[in-house]
């Protein structure tokens, strides 16, 4: 058995890299995997298609790292020198593969393409190597070991992402989940109506010295996420951590703003409750313009508790479909609280559902007011125990989009509360 695996550097191949024509995504995904796995990632390089630069590259990475991933440089091209350069540095000879050279021929037999000789060069594999068969395309993955008593490893990727993505998934993720000593597990906190920095004081010094389980904050249009990522020998005993560690963050000012643990979104932890509760749900938007609808029906099969909206932009619209009383826009303005809690009230009656909620404001970046400055937003929500508004007071600094997404994120969290 190779030895364990604890750290990292990705190596990224391929001059358009370097020429900005195309974005390091297999990077980003292979950090995120590695991560995911509990293994460091010290750094990310990017070479072109050149063996002298590739070479002294991968040199420097395996100084320091356990593994290094590669993508791209393994068609079947002249300038394609990856799995070359890399089987001259461990001093290892290539030779065919010849399941890897059936598996080509079968995979143009499959596609109707005609196999050229240069696709041969493919199969070639250096000695001792593992094969990872690709389905997607042509090149197969392989990993190699090598140095003092093959304590380094090199894992080699095709570069186009649809190649890449799966054969990771598919056939590298094993691999090195056997490489590992111990096992790691992560929870996902859920946190709204609290920032990132108000996160962190409530937490105390919880997160800079918190070394198993770790607590790192992720933040997103007004939300954060903790993860909370335990290591252990088991996965029973990682996750009995981490449940301690949710549990000690939820007993401080940070608990009361969880909504959820381990979910996609706020939208389907509310799916989740209206269909608990058997209650319906239903929107009159102004400012999110139908995000609050969207965000709903991207959740598939919701129709059980997402009844429907309008969305209601003019003054004429509000009172025509929600019932809005002209003398109420006359009076407060079209964004105010009382505008807004007629509108959920309206959509609520209209649509016969249990839960309505609103939005109106100022997204911007135009129509603000001294009184009403970009970024001001009412949501309303009516139910039949009452009516509330949240009145939110967003840097008009920030985005029309940020907003929107914002104000909508607002609706589900009242929504969710009122739950
Ligand atoms: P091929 O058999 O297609 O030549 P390859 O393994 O030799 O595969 P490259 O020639 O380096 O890979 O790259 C092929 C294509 O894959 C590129 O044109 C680009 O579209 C995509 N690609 C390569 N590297 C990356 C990367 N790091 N991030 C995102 N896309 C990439
Ligand atoms: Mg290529």
């Amino acid at each position: 058995m190779s030895a364990t695996i604890h750290s990292a550097e990705i190596l990224c191949v391929g001059t358009e890299l370097l020429l900005g024509d195309i974005v390091n995504t297999n990077a980003a995904f292979l950090s995120r995997k590695l991560a995911e796995l509990g293994i460091s990632v010290y750094k990310h390089t990017a070479v072109g298609d050149n063996p002298k630069r590739l070479k002294s590259a991968l040199a420097e990475a395996l100084e320091h790292a356990d593994l290094v991933i590669t993508s791209g440089g393994l068609g079947p091209t002249y300038d394609d020198l990856t799995k070359e350069t890399v089987a001259e540095y461990f001093g290892k000879k290539l030779s065919m593969h010849e399941e890897s050279l059936e598996t080509i021929r079968a995979y143009f037999a499959k596609t109707g393409r005609v196999m050229t000789k240069n696709n041969e060069k493919q199969a070639m594999m250096p000695e001792g190597a593992t094969v990872f068969p690709n389905h997607y395309g042509t090149a197969p993955s392989l990993a190699i070991t090598g140095g003092e008593n093959d304590s380094k490893t090199v894992i080699m990727l095709p570069g186009p992402p649809g190649e890449l993505c799966p054969i990771f998934n598919e056939e590298i993720l094993p691999y090195l989940k056997a490489r590992r000593d111990s096992v790691l597990v992560s929870r996902n906190i859920h946190i709204f109506g609290m920032g990132e920095s108000a996160v962190e004081t409530a937490l105390g010094d919880l997160m800079q010295t918190a070394t198993n389980p770790t607590v790192a904050p992720y933040c997103k249009e007004g939300e954060v996420r903790l993860r909370v990522t335990a290591s252990a020998d088991t996965e029973e005993c990682a996750k009995e951590m981490c449940d301690e560690m949710i549990e000690r963050i939820s007993d401080t000012e940070v608990g009361k703003f969880i909504y959820g643990l381990d979910i996609d979104s706020i939208e389907n932890a509310l799916v989740s409750a209206l269909r608990e509760k058997k209650m319906t749900f239903a929107c009159a938007e102004s400012c999110t313009g139908g995000l609050i609808a969207k965000r709903m029906t991207d959740i598939s099969g919701c129709s059980d508790v997402f009844v429907g909206g309008c969305v209601t932009y003019a003054n004429e619209a509000k009172v025509a479909l929600l019932g809005v009383k002209e003398e109420t826009i006359k009076a407060h303005g079209a964004v105010s609280a009382e505008t807004a809690v007629e509108m959920a009230r309206g959509v609520r009656e209209r649509l016969g559902a249990d839960i309505g909620v609103s939005t109106t404001g100022i997204a911007g970046p135009s129509g603000g007011t001294p009184e009403k400055p970009v970024g001001t937003v009412f949501v309303g929500i009516s139910t039949k125990d009452g009516e509330i508004f949240r009145k939110l007071s967003l840097s008009p600094m920030r985005s029309r989009e940020y907003i929107r997404i914002v104000s909508a994120t607002n609706a589900f969290d009242m929504a969710l509360k009122s739950l």
